[in-house]
């Protein structure tokens, strides 16, 4: 169902609704992606901006370095490699088309 541009909000179909808080973990937006982060763990110095920044929490850390990228959740936005620090080549994007791993 389409609503028109200037229905009332009684009018328009029922999508998105977030019925249990925290049930974010469900939704695996890993499928969204067109570009995928790379992460180098030879050049990563665990600054952690990425995992700061990261909207879908798809920085995997442990004991306070990183670990990997959970590909299940990375959308691809590239904010990880927006704000990583600017010597390292810890991260960088690339089509998914490339990716060697489909996952
Ligand atoms: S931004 Fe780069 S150097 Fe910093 S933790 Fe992430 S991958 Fe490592
Ligand atoms: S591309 Fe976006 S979603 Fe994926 S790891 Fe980087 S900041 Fe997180």
């Amino acid at each position: 169902m389409t609503a028109k541009k200037d229905a009332p909000w009684q009018d328009l179909p029922e999508a998105g609704i977030i019925t249990d808080p925290g049930n974010a973990a469900e939704w695996e937006t890993g499928s969204w992606r067109s570009n995928r982060p790379v992460w180098d763990e030879e050049e990563c110095i665990d600054c952690l901006n990425c995992w700061i920044y990261c909207p879908d929490s798809a920085i995997l850390i442990e004991d306070g370095a990183v670990r990997g990228i959970d590909y299940r959740y990375c959308k691809g936005c590239g904010i990880c490699v927006e704000v990583k620090p600017k010597k390292p080549q810890c991260l960088k994007m690339i089509p998914e088309s490339e990716s060697e791993d489909q996952q």
